[in-house]
């Protein structure tokens, strides 16, 4: 029997549920990845994205290659392209790892319905989420809407599952290559239509398997008060991972839960914490799958403050808050971290994030296409779950009211202000007891520290504590309406 196992965002060979069981059930297996014409050409993915893809798509071909194994690749409409290969090669069987997102779904549906036109079997799977929508739900069935009750019943489904994490399929040599002829090389980011790029992370499924062990050996030991603070590596920074499935949320939790037993400096709070953001990707995961209007508006109808109309101040204040120019150090370090490396610390997300939508009064919406479009981690589900919560529209109880202080909140997780200076240089000589609110500097202070307010760096593009009143007025407005 010959098997295509379609790689997805499942960039890895081990606990790789779709190969390991092409591998199990076929003669002959053919890994395929498809480069998305039409994805490639709209404007959702930035170079880095693409830059980080190809390179763990490299480090893939080269781990099957040292296996005898070729990673086939084609370029076009993917569900064109799956069908095409599947009737070229006379694939019996496509095997794939689920996708949870509105649009993937709807792709997976039709290259499924095509296939069954060619007499082709189809075989899925889950992989991307510890546990799919349906596998937990309320006591009537329904999925759940707030995050305390979710995890309740996840950690219950966690310790009856005992879910297991597969290693490499030992069949997977070159016993199991198909005769097809030799495929050219990957293309290259430019060849692809986007810029060569430095990344700042590195790609491929050996470097989350390192990034993992250096991560479990140390930091998540002291991670629920490390992970606040931007200037230092207090988080794993797996996401990038995640999101490309160069690693699967079974072996980060497994891997997590053993450090336990291990003894020496062992922290089962830190530990715990950390487990718990995967819930809660798990979660916003359920939210989507189970409510896919989120992708398109709030979660839930609530009042809110109405956003700034459109027009020239709007465009002035969004492009200010893109390219870091606010005049909120903390608001344009992240920004400045997101679009010079295309990822940005938690903490810094949500300060950016409730600056855009409660300082500036700017569309939720408009941020969270920024961040995909930008983040090499850019994932749906967590970016609309994590704007919904800034913005108040989403499954948590909060009201309306969630307003960050950008000052203080650079006072309280960058105090010596190491993370400000590493990314907006002008503030580099600005004293620590001034960084994190430089417009208040006198002449002289200014003259000094080499930082000319309104010149060498923005001043505030709004008064914080005036558009904190402002967002308040409004939302009771919007109350009493
Ligand atoms: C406005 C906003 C937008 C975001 N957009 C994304 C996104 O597009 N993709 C993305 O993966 N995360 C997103 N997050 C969540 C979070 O910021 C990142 O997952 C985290 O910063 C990644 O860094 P890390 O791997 O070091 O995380 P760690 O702190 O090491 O956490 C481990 C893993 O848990 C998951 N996780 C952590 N925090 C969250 C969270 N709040 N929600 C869901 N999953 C979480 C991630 O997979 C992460 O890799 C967003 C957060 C905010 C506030």
């Amino acid at each position: 029997m010959r098997g295509i196992v379609w790689l997805r965002r499942d960039l890895r060979l081990h606990d790789q549920p779709a190969l390991t069981a092409a591998c199990e059930e076929c003669d002959e297996v053919i890994p395929l990845f498809v480069f998305d014409e039409p994805l490639l050409h709209s404007d959702e993915f930035g170079s880095a994205w693409v830059n980080f893809m190809l390179g763990c798509l490299q480090e893939l071909a080269s781990s099957l290659a040292d296996r005898g194994i070729i990673l086939q690749w084609r370029r076009g409409d993917q569900v064109e392209q799956v069908t095409q290969a599947a009737r070229e090669w006379k694939a019996d069987v496509v095997y794939w790892n689920r996708d949870y997102e509105p649009g993937t779904i709807e792709r997976d549906r039709l290259v499924q319905q095509q296939l069954a036109r060619l007499g082709v079997a189809v075989r899925t799977f889950k992989d991307h989420v510890v546990f799919e929508a349906a596998e937990i739900r309320g006591a009537t069935g329904e999925p759940l809407q707030r995050y305390s009750a979710y995890r309740t019943r996840w950690w219950t489904k966690w310790h009856a599952t005992k879910s297991a994490v597969q290693s490499v399929p030992a069949s997977l040599t070159k016993t199991k290559a198909a005769p097809l002829p030799v495929i050219r090389p990957l293309p290259t980011a430019k060849e692809l239509g986007y810029d060569l790029v430095d990344l700042a992370f590195e790609p491929g499924e050996r470097q989350a398997q390192k990034r993992l062990r250096w991560f479990i050996d140390g930091p998540i030991h002291s991670y629920a008060h490390g992970r606040n603070l931007p200037a230092i590596d207090g988080s794993s920074q797996l996401s990038l991972h995640f999101r490309f499935g160069t690693l699967s949320p079974r072996t980060a939790i497994h891997a997590a839960l053993r450090s336990l037993a291990k003894g020496g400096r062992v922290s089962r709070s830190d530990v715990m914490t950390w487990v718990d953001e995967l819930i809660w990707r798990d979660f916003f995961q359920q939210v989507l799958t189970a409510f896919p209007h989120v992708a398109t508006g709030p979660f839930k109808a609530v009042s809110v403050p109405p956003a700034r109309p459109p027009g020239s101040e709007r465009d002035r204040l969004f492009r200010a808050w893109c390219e870091g120019k606010t005049g909120y150090p903390l608001v344009d370090a992240g920004m400045r971290q997101l679009n010079q490396t295309g990822w940005m610390h938690n903490r810094v997300r949500m300060v950016v994030a409730s600056f855009l939508i409660k300082d500036l009064r700017i569309d939720w919406q408009s941020g969270e296409q920024y961040f995909i479009r930008h983040l090499i981690d850019a994932d749906v589900a967590a970016n609309n779950g994590n704007w919904q919560w800034c913005a108040s529209t989403g499954t948590d109880a909060m009201p309306g009211y969630r307003i960050f202080n950008p000052a203080l909140q650079s006072k309280r997780f960058d105090a010596d202000g190491i993370y400000i200076r590493r990314y907006v240089p002008e503030l580099a000589r600005v004293p620590a007891n001034r960084i994190h609110e430089p417009h208040l500097m006198s002449p002289d202070e200014q003259s000094r520290s080499g930082c000319h307010i309104g010149v060498d760096y923005a001043a505030p593009v709004v008064d914080h504590r005036q558009a904190r009143q402002e967002y308040l007025d409004l939302g009771k407005q919007q109350v009493m309406r």
